[in-house]
């Protein structure tokens, strides 16, 4: 048998070792639910530098403030946040019956699914690989998790830890290339969360169908950022900078092009280039900012750039010390670029910022109506009637308001896309409830009410259905 035959068996097996531990325990307690979460808490933080130094291999570069911050951090928080409202979220939901009922009650429980796969991308391969795991173990699942092939070193000591703090039947991870991903996508799982590009989650939903597995997808897209004529450039700039440039831009929600007031449009380039240099500066810059994960994004971004100096585009780059090691590429503006070009059709995923200037607010909301919808939105505005007509008017999966990224490191808001962007939500109690089956669940207590209207039927039925129907 070839390699490929053989690890379809080890992923079959996998799965069922996993499905049936879970029919042996197929409503885990709370205890042992905070027990499982607890793992995870300890993993990281017990393997909190080897997971940072790991990363940064696998990109090239990344300082291990970035790793923490934007990865680890937030999984403790969800942690905490998940563990003290777990009890609550696991409680029976009491729901209400109309006059005909009252004799019966209704419950919703949420029920845990079974195993659910976690297929995760490269650019936040802790976060969105043991992220996810939170609330897949709080809801009472089992899990097999697929990271990205471009990060071999990070799936290796994740699937090394996994090991060590989980057993298989609980939590496994299956390394791989492309072709043991796209085995792992047609796993008749009870649930599948895939995170990443847009192209592949066509093929992940076409493989999920066949099986009817119910599908999460969080996948990228062009988040717009705008800010309002009324609020001050430079304090937007320095949100937007934060936002597009943690990562070396490689974040899914990152500002992925501004909208600005054409008479603001100066302004914001002089200060975005001070505000680039004021946290890059010459002495750490090269520590603090990232590699691009690998050749192919390095080149796909040049590409871009080459092809919008071909085009005679303003491009303004801002000279930074890169990192040492892996491939860099300095923060860029592209001003104005027309609509057809590479880096204004796709996702930017790199440290390059489109500003784009605008005559009305309303031309700005047109703008970002007129294109698919995307996984996040940044407006700027201190106006309350601005920021409503905005979020009036637009549709994406989350907002920031005068900030970016932020959205996403709260506990307590649902995370994902709309369209293209994404399908389904996530994180605290929506990420419970999406790896849950809401059951609904209605009683009979002293009377059953269906036994007033059995046959043979007469005028008391006939009463009965003019009352019921009325
Ligand atoms: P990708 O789509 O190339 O890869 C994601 C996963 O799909 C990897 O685990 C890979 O092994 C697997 N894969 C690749 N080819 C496959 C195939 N033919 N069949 C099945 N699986 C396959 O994405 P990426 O380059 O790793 O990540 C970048 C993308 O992810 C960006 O578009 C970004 O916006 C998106 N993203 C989204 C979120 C979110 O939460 N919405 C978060 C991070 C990244």
């Amino acid at each position: 048998m070839n390699d490929s035959g053989q690890e379809q068996i080890y992923l079959h097996t996998m799965l069922t070792q996993q499905r049936q531990a879970f029919e042996q325990e197929p409503f885990p307690s709370l205890a042992v639910r905070r027990d499982r979460l607890d793992r995870i808490g300890r993993l990281l933080k017990n393997h909190r530098n080897e997971l940072c130094e790991v990363v940064s291999r696998d990109f090239g570069h990344r300082s291990s403030h970035e790793t923490t911050m934007l990865e680890i951090v937030p999984m403790m928080g969800s942690l905490r946040h998940t563990r003290s409202h777990l009890r609550s979220w696991m409680r029976p939901e009491r729901r209400g019956r109309s006059i005909e009922f009252l004799q019966m009650s209704n419950w919703v429980q949420h029920q845990p699914l079974g195993v659910v796969g976690i297929m995760a991308p490269w650019n936040y391969p802790l976060l969105l690989a043991l992220g996810p795991l939170i609330d897949i173990l709080a809801a009472g699942n089992r899990a097999m998790i697929k990271p990205s092939e471009l990060v071999p070193e990070t799936s290796a000591l994740l699937a090394k830890l996994v090991a060590e703090y989980f057993k298989p039947e609980e939590v496994t991870v299956i390394e791989g290339g492309v072709e043991v991903a796209a085995a792992f996508s047609a796993l008749p799982f009870d649930h599948l969360l895939f995170t990443g590009s847009t192209n592949v989650g066509k093929k992940v939903m076409a493989a999920a169908a066949a099986n009817l597995t119910p599908l999460t997808l969080e996948l990228g897209g062009k988040s717009p950022t705008i800010i309002a004529p009324d609020y001050p450039v430079a304090s937007a700039t320095q949100d937007i900078v934060f936002g597009k440039l943690m990562n070396a831009g490689q974040t899914c929600i990152a500002p992925d092009y501004v909208l600005v007031k054409k008479d603001k449009l100066d302004s914001f380039v002089e200060a975005f280039f001070e505000q680039v240099q004021r946290f890059y500066p010459s002495a750490t810059g090269s520590a603090h900012f990232t590699s691009l994960v690998g050749a192919r994004a390095h080149e796909r971004l040049l590409k871009g750039l080459n092809e919008c100096r071909e085009r005679g585009i303003d491009i303004r780059t801002v000279d930074i010390p890169l990192p040492k090691s892996g491939l860099g590429l300095q923060p860029t503006l592209l001003i104005n670029p027309p609509a057809d070009c590479l880096l204004m059709e796709e996702e930017i995923f790199g440290p390059v910022l489109p500003v784009i200037p605008y005559n009305t607010l309303d031309d700005a909301i047109a703008f970002v109506r007129s294109r698919p919808r995307p996984l996040a939105l940044y407006i700027f505005t201190h106006e309350s009637e601005t920021q409503q007509k905005v979020l009036e008017k637009t549709i994406s999966g989350n907002v920031t308001v005068n900030g970016t990224l932020l959205h996403i490191a709260q506990n307590d808001l649902p995370f994902g896309g709309v369209g293209p962007s994404g399908l389904g939500a996530y994180h605290g109690y929506e990420g419970f409830k999406r790896f849950s089956h809401a059951r609904g669940i209605a009683k009979v207590r002293l009377f059953n009410p269906a036994r007033l209207a059995t046959p043979p039927y007469g005028r008391f039925t006939a009463l009965l259905a003019r009352f019921m129907g009325r």
